[in-house]
């Protein structure tokens, strides 16, 4: 299994880090150690600074598949949720700023939290999904998939003509406005339209 992340996915999170819009989907990965589930606590890491809560729609892949067309896309798609995409904003800078890989500030163990699956069904429009962030009963972080650079169909495509997708392989699809640090004891929940699909607790 696979995670596959895209970056500056929509317009307003790119500018809030100074980063220039995309003209093609930005691809990064994590490993399967990343992956945290269950609603279990995330434990800040020991060498971290300040780790940033990055809200994503995730999506998981339902069969395996190559060079995949747009118009097929929907197909290879069995459930999404909300996820988290933390991330050690200053250790990525530090990269960033060296032309370096950003996977020791993207990719360290339980960066990839993920919520409850919701399955798709035909009344599912994934360019058209409200969701939320909070963090201690604020909300910080909003969106909605019809912002998206390169909606959803485009990123499997994409991504298919470099990775091939297999079964359960995941997307994180960017992250909207608002990223921010977290600290030990905070509350995060999230949620799809009004349908809570993430709560837990920052150690
Ligand atoms: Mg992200």
């Amino acid at each position: 299994m696979k995670i596959i992340c895209v970056g500056r996915n929509y317009v307003d999170h790119a500018l809030e880090l100074k980063n220039e819009i995309p003209d093609k989907p930005v691809i990064f990965l994590k490993p399967d150690t990343a992956l945290l589930k269950d609603n279990r606590p995330f434990f800040l890491p020991p060498w971290s600074t300040e780790v940033h809560h990055e809200a994503e729609i995730v999506l998981k892949i339902a069969k395996n598949g190559k060079f995949i067309a747009e118009k097929f896309a929907h197909e290879y798609v069995s459930h999404f949720t909300l996820g988290i995409d933390f991330t050690e904003r200053n250790l990525q800078s530090e990269l960033k700023a060296k032309g370096l890989p950003w996977e020791l500030a993207k990719s360290f163990d339980h960066s990839a939290v993920i919520g409850n699956w919701i399955p798709l069904s035909n009344n599912t429009d994934l360019k058209n999904l409200d969701f939320y962030l909070e963090k201690n009963n604020q909300k910080v972080q909003e969106g909605n998939t019809s912002l998206m650079l390169f909606p959803y169909d485009k990123l499997i495509s994409f991504i298919s003509n470099y990775f091939t997708l297999k079964t359960g392989d995941l997307i994180y699809t960017g992250t909207p406005k608002g990223v921010g640090p977290v600290n030990i004891n905070d509350h995060l929940t999230g949620f799809i339209g009004n349908e809570e699909v993430l709560n837990f607790r920052v150690k």
